[in-house]
């Protein structure tokens, strides 16, 4: 597809991950997402680097986070796109022990256009994504319109570094 088809849907995926080489793997997953069908990568926030959520009460303590937000044109509906996203999680060797335990790669769809999708598999936009700093810094890098001042400030106690 080209960038300006006017049919197409831009989209905020954050990307995350924190096992192995956290930074290579999220810069896979952005060619990963270019060449998913009908989808461009038309904007790339940078790296940040983020502490790991607290896991369960005596896990072991996570290694910290390479975080990004990319936006996508995407002429497929969500639900293909979570499907096509979740393909990539897994050849990237996720594995989901015990909630908020260490991933490889994780990989949430934040906004697609200004729908409200509300099914078993997918929530849009996002349930979590307004509390979550790393989310919220590198989306209002690359759209600020989207994010604003107050919401910023609402996770501003939470500690993220951009490399
Ligand atoms: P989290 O991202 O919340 O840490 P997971 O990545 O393990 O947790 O996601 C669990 C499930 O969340 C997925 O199987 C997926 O079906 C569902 N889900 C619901 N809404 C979304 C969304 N907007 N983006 C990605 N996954 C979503
Ligand atoms: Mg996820």
């Amino acid at each position: 597809m080209r960038a300006g088809d006017n049919k197409a849907v831009t989209a905020y995926i954050a990307l995350g991950a924190n096992l192995g080489d956290a930074t290579q793997t999220v810069r896979n997953a952005i060619y990963a997402i270019n060449d998913l069908p009908e989808t461009l990568v038309t904007k790339q926030s940078s790296l940040y680097k983020t502490a790991a959520m607290e896991s369960l009460p005596g896990a072991p303590k996570s290694p910290d986070y390479i975080n990004a937000v990319i936006e996508i044109k995407c002429l497929q509906p969500a639900y293909l796109l979570l499907e096509q996203l979740q393909k990539i999680e897994q050849k990237a060797g996720r594995e989901r022990p015990y909630l908020n335990a260490p991933r490889t790669l994780d990989l949430d769809i934040l906004l697609y256009g200004d729908e409200v999708i509300q099914t078993e598999t997918l929530t849009v936009p996002h349930p979590r994504m307004w509390q979550r700093a790393f989310v919220l810094v590198p989306l209002a890098e690359i759209a600020p319109q989207l994010v604003s001042v107050a919401r910023l400030e609402g996770v501003r106690g939470q500690g993220i570094e951009k490399l």
